[in-house]
């Protein structure tokens, strides 16, 4: 492995493409603000029987994907491979449920996953993901969706809400007969991939995306037509919801999750911005998971995640990159001049300007280029001759205008002062 390398699927965010993730973070976070949502910060690290308990033993993530090691106590150790486990851990660890009703937390950060690295989809990937715990009804659900769709289209991507429930443990097993029944009468049209799930995840063969699959569960049984009284009275209050609020949606019976722990409720965000028709977002509710990781009996609980790297993509293909600058260069020439800056600088920093110098102390031409690359809105140049007379060049980067800026004797809090309210935009 080369040293000097990111590893495989590991990626660098450069300064030139920070500001478009730092977008997407500042919108997620308003609109979460706006939905009384509160920012939780879980450890990367976890014990791995949290992930094997929580997203299933035989379940592609927990089989092939997790990043999972001894330490050197012999502890076996994973990197998070998704948020909602560590999050209801956090929730049950410190009795979250005594401190209200319901908790509405959100999280964001890097989680990890050992797959094919391909476009949009690295083995470090990032993450935002909210959970509701302690709230059952439908309305939550139609909330949460609403909140998804609400951050999408305050970035300006057009996804579309599919929607569809999986059942609950009291109508799911007929309807997990049904579609077996009927996938055994094909299966030697479906894929080895399929083959293989319908031993162990029967559900999952609804949403391969090889073609033939595609066609052969067309005629499959609907999932829809086997819901219990109480779960089809959810699923038509969640759509109910979504109308109050005028959000857009449509039913997708082959929408199906890959974790083991949904019930009922699930979505997806869903474009075609990014070529082939692909998620953004996907949620679902998991009533019964957070009861299985020792928290109280019947505990519900719903979140989704949306995934940054594709927003960025999409945010990217409408903007070029661009590198971030600052306000204020100060190019001073020779050793008094040079003290002279390093004092102004530190003062104008003070109060707010970002500004920076060459502490090398090079010549006029060298200053001039780091003052461009570092693109600077103005340039001040201080020399001895402008030392001597309190007239230091004030140069404005774009116009290339120049013009006389006071650094007389003046309190050097002053001057900076002046200074600050010379450089403003429009100034
Ligand atoms: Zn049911
Ligand atoms: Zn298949």
């Amino acid at each position: 492995m080369a040293q000097t390398k990111a590893l495989k699927g590991f990626k660098d965010i450069l300064p030139n493409e920070i500001h478009l993730w730092q977008r997407v973070e500042d919108v997620a976070r308003d609109i979460f603000r706006r939905f009384a949502f509160f920012e939780i910060r879980v450890p990367v690290l976890e014990p791995t029987a949290l992930f094997v308990r929580s997203i299933g033993a035989d379940t592609d993530i927990v089989e092939k994907e997790m990043y999972t090691f001894n330490d050197k106590n012999g502890d076996s150790l994973t990197m998070r491979p998704e948020g909602t486990a560590p999050v209801l851990r956090a929730y049950v660890e410190h009795a979250l449920h005594l401190k209200s009703k319901v908790a509405r937390l959100y999280t964001i950060g890097p989680m990890f996953r050992h797959e094919r690295p391909q476009k949009g989809r690295l083995r470090q990937f990032h993450q935002m993901s909210v959970e509701v715990i302690g709230a059952a009804g439908p309305l939550v659900d139609a909330e949460l969706m609403a909140m998804a769709h609400m951050i999408l289209a305050r970035l300006g991507v057009s996804a579309a809400l599919e929607i569809n429930s999986l059942g609950c443990p009291d109508c799911r097993p007929a309807y997990n007969k049904a579609l077996v029944d009927f996938l055994e009468s094909r299966r030697d049209n479906l894929c080895d991939d399929c083959r293989r799930r319908l031993d162990k995840n029967p559900l999952r063969v609804l949403d391969c995306k090889n073609k033939k699959c595609r066609a052969e569960v067309e005629e499959s049984p609907a999932i829809t037509d086997f819901l219990c009284l109480p779960c089809g009275d959810h699923f038509a209050a969640v759509r109910a919801g979504l109308d109050a609020m005028a959000v857009p949606y449509r039913k997708n019976r082959f929408m199906v999750r890959g974790l083991d722990y949904y019930r009922r409720t699930t979505f997806e965000l869903v474009t075609d911005q990014l070529g082939a028709q692909s998620a953004v977002g996907a949620g679902g509710r998991y009533d019964g998971l957070i009861e299985s990781l020792g928290g109280a009996k019947n505990t519900p609980g719903i979140g989704f995640a949306i995934g940054m790297e594709r927003l960025v993509l999409l945010l990217a293909a409408n903007e070029p990159g661009q590198t971030p600058g600052i306000d204020l260069f100060i190019a001073g020439l020779g050793a008094a001049a040079g003290n002279y800056a390093f004092r102004l600088i530190h003062a104008l920093r003070g109060i707010g300007i970002s500004c920076a110098m060459d502490m090398d102390n090079g010549g006029l031409k060298s200053q001039m280029k780091q003052a461009g690359k570092a693109k600077a809105g103005h340039t001040l140049i201080i020399g001895d001759d402008e030392l001597a007379t309190g007239q230091a060049v004030l140069r404005n980067m774009a116009s290339g205008e120049q013009r006389p800026a006071a650094i007389d004797d003046n309190d050097i809090n002053t001057i900076a002062t002046a200074l600050a309210a010379e450089i403003q935009p429009g100034a």
